[in-house]
């Protein structure tokens, strides 16, 4: 039995996730895996319910699951709040509490959707597929000292870069174990032409990759590879990153795809609940209209199911479903292009992938 906390959240979120669990019970039925879903409200509508983003008790369901299936919160009615009231740190407290610090983000051009790219079709002729693994625990976000100061010289402002051999060494080896899985190419972006921390970083992956001779291992200044990435997709299968460059490099990978609503990811646990959502956040403006793009929240579901479940059969049959789908020439708004492409909403799309997983 496998206990997922569903935690849908704001704006999109309940009904993009709706459509996920739908999805989700037809692969259980089909692969006769016993999904046992809690509800929960999370983020603005929790904080409108009990007047606070997280609670401890919502955190305690969480750790009691195997996986979290997590849409998306915040929105204009709360976004003016100040800590600790701001909607957006329930989701990073939450991937505090649950020990994340990896952030795996899946990019995927499904056939049929080259037009809908914001990139030219010769350069997405090889295809696109690769993971980018963001490092989620350190870094520049969270190194010390952080502060801001009036000086004689004018207002100073101060972060840190602050990396830990083994935060490395941890996110690499869970980058080399990915690569073995896929086409075993592992490209470390960092830039250790002018920072020490990323000079930490690459005689770090350089250890690792050591020790996994069979992955074919590559080191890219990741200014040249935040160019290189863009015209040249097909060369990366698994990308790792700091923190930093990860959050700025993972949307810009997105653009690859034809939507942000293609796009799904995992937040990858230290203590065996990790967290699994769409990269978008909670799109207000789209809100309600039934409008929105399941498929990033769908295919959060499948990393769900290879990363959490064990059951990457499962995770390859709704890969599977999306493709079809998308070939039979349906689509959401955010990914339509011509008059042939038939115009669904976002209920309809989790129909038709679910029906495909029972075809
Ligand atoms: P957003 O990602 O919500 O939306 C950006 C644009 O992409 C919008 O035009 C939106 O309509 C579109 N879009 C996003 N997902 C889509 C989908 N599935 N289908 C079709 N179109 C889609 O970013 P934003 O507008 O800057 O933020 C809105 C709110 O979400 C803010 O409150 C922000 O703080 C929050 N947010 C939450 C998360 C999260 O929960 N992980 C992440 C980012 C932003």
């Amino acid at each position: 039995m496998h206990h997922i906390a569903v935690l849908p959240g704001d704006g999109i979120g309940p009904e993009i996730t709706r459509e996920a669990v739908k999805v989700l019970k037809a692969v259980g039925e089909r692969h006769q895996l016993d999904l046992v879903f809690s509800h929960h409200l999370v983020g603005g509508a929790l904080l409108d319910a009990q007047g606070v983003a997280l609670t401890d008790e919502l955190v305690e369901a969480c750790r009691r699951s195997d996986a979290v299936l997590f849409g998306a919160v915040g929105g204009p009615k709360w976004d003016h709040l100040d800590m600790p009231d701001r909607v957006d740190h329930a989701l990073i407290r939450l991937r505090q509490e649950l020990s994340v610090y990896a952030n795996l983000r899946q990019f995927r051009l499904y056939a049929g959707l080259e037009d809908a790219s914001a990139v030219k079709s010769d350069r997405i002729a090889g295809g696109v597929d690769f993971i980018i693994l963001r490092e989620l625990s350190s870094g520049a976000y969270y190194g010390q000292p952080k502060f801001r100061e009036e000086t004689p010289r004018g207002r100073r402002a101060v972060d840190t870069i602050e990396y830990f051999d083994f935060q490395v060494e941890r996110l690499a080896r869970y980058g080399f174990e990915l690569a073995r899985q896929r086409r075993g190419k592992l490209t470390s972006m960092s830039k250790w032409n002018a920072l020490e921390s990323s000079r930490l970083w690459r005689d770090v992956v350089e250890e690792v990759a050591g020790q996994n001779p069979d992955v074919d291992t590559r080191h890219e200044i990741v200014d040249a590879g935040a160019m290189n990435l863009i015209q040249r997709p097909a060369e990366y299968d698994v990308i790792i990153m700091p923190n930093m460059f990860g959050d700025i490099l993972g949307d810009e990978a997105a653009v690859l795809t034809g939507s942000i609503g293609m796009v799904p990811s995992a937040e990858i646990s230290l203590d065996g609940t990790s967290l699994y959502e769409p990269i978008h956040g909670s799109a207000n403006d789209i809100e309600g209209k039934g409008i929105a793009n399941p498929i990033g929240m769908i295919l959060s579901a499948a990393l769900m199911l290879r990363y959490s479940l064990d059951c990457p059969d499962g995770a390859d049959v709704i890969d599977r479903a999306v493709a079809r789908v998308i070939e039979d020439g349906y689509r959401t708004a955010d990914i339509r292009r011509s008059p042939g492409q038939q115009r669904v909403s976002t209920s309809e799309m989790g129909d038709l992938v679910a029906a495909k997983i029972n075809e």
